[in-house]
């Protein structure tokens, strides 16, 4: 009995001591700050434990032990937020898509995914919106967890999960119609199907639902849409009743349409979008994820030499419809489907939106508060500003009068913790 008294006595104390570990502070000394909207000179961050404590004129007296950290001639930005990732997968030249899917053991694609993620970490991205694990499972949900728990290390993850297709649209394709092959994504044929899928999902951790509303299955392999607009209202309404955002990949102008007019929350892609669809999205509040870099990578990895060939059709279409979005107003995330090329390469996506007609200062803004926004994190993530997690990196230069300073990461912190510096 005196043992357990005494057992009880040294556990509480424990606690006790734990409760009262000193606060750690760190002071970040940049030239200037971008806070998720604006830039501004004489900036400082204090950072303590995990938050951001303050943000601004250093108008106050540090506390004592505080950790400086002097940035010359660098700009403090919030953790870049990928938009569309896929970490369980690795660029297209080095295997294709369908024997990512159907040849790499889980556990291949899942060290692979680690790696990655240490990747995109390191390069300034501290959260990803991974869209889909293709062929994976649940996997995303789990290296969510194992990066939470400390085992490896790597950015937040929003994690779509497996993902939803209409049955028999999506790939990999078998030669024989005898044999089917195990898919990229859940297959559902009708609401009951669907509708398991979308709580399945759920279940096993997905923080969002992603379907596909459009896919390559037409007659001639042109995309065509694949839910009706009774099926995509209701994905729609059980994701957004659950808290969660609905997303689409989508590609033709039908099918964006559906996806607008349903209440998803982002579109995917958006290729051949109208000045029509954008404005739908524009009215409805629905954002656009680009995905400029995939296409990119596809032409280059079909030996496309940029810069000395003229653009292929489709870049030159993309430039197209990209700037139409933008003249129509709208909301513009940051994400490039990252997994087509080279994890880490992540800056790639904000290099072309430039190039494709954005100012600097509005990409910055989509990598960082506009993603926060639009995915439903604005609490936690994608400022500085005072209360929310200490997502914070400082790059050489000032990104917003020349886009590629973003390469250039001289300090990582994630919660607190800092990674490079
Ligand atoms: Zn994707």
């Amino acid at each position: 009995m005196r043992k357990i008294i005494c057992l009880i006595l040294a556990v509480s104390a424990l606690q006790f001591a734990s409760a009262q570990s000193p606060d750690k502070y760190i002071l970040l000394k940049p030239d200037r700050v971008f806070d998720g909207e604006q830039m501004h000179d004489g900036w400082i961050v204090l950072v303590k434990n995990n938050r951001i404590e303050a943000a601004g004129a250093m108008t106050f007296k540090l506390p004592a032990g505080t950790q400086v950290i002097e940035l010359k001639g660098k700009t403090l930005l919030p953790g870049l937020i990928e938009g569309h990732s896929h970490l369980f997968l690795h660029p297209y030249n080095e295997t294709s898509w369908d024997d990512q899917v159907l040849k790499e053991s889980r556990a291949e694609r899942t060290a692979r995914a680690v790696n990655h993620a240490k990747a995109t970490l390191m390069a300034g991205f501290t959260t990803v919106r991974d869209l889909g694990t293709e062929g994976a499972m649940y996997d995303d949900a789990g290296l969510k967890k194992a990066i939470e728990k400390g085992v490896v290390i790597g950015p937040r993850m929003i994690v779509a999960t497996r993902a939803i297709v209409a049955k028999g649209t999506y790939g990999p394709k078998s030669e024989s119609p005898d044999i089917d092959l195990p898919q990229g994504a859940e297959e559902v044929a009708g609401l009951e199907e669907l509708n398991k899928a979308v709580r399945s999902q759920i279940g096993h951790g997905a923080d969002l639902i992603k379907v596909y509303a459009d896919y390559r299955y037409g007659p001639h392999g042109e995309a065509q849409p694949t839910f009706s607009e009774l099926e995509m209202g209701w994905i729609a309404g059980m994701v957004n009743s659950s808290g969660r955002k609905a997303v689409a990949h989508a590609a033709t102008p039908e099918g964006m349409k559906r996806a607008a007019n349903a209440g998803f929350a982002t579109i995917e892609h958006g290729d051949n979008g109208t000045e029509e669809v954008f404005r739908l999205m524009k009215e409805k509040g629905v954002a656009l994820c680009p995905t400029l870099a995939a296409g990119n990578a596809l032409e280059l990895y079909k030996g496309w030499k940029k810069g000395i060939d003229p653009d292929p059709e489709r870049i030159a279409n993309k430039k197209k419809t990209f700037a139409l979005a933008l003249k129509a107003g709208v909301t513009i995330c940051m994400g490039g489907d990252v997994g087509v090329y080279t994890h880490g390469d992540n800056a790639i996506e904000m290099e072309l939106m430039v190039e494709y007609g954005m100012q600097p200062i509005d990409v910055l803004r989509s990598s960082t508060s506009i993603n926060a926004d639009v995915f439903g994190y604005a609490s936690t993530i994608g400022r500085i500003k005072k209360g929310l997690f200490a997502d914070i990196i400082a790059v050489e230069g000032d990104p917003s009068v020349d886009i590629k300073n973003i390469r250039k990461i001289k300090l990582v912190i994630k919660n607190g913790v800092i990674y490079k510096e």
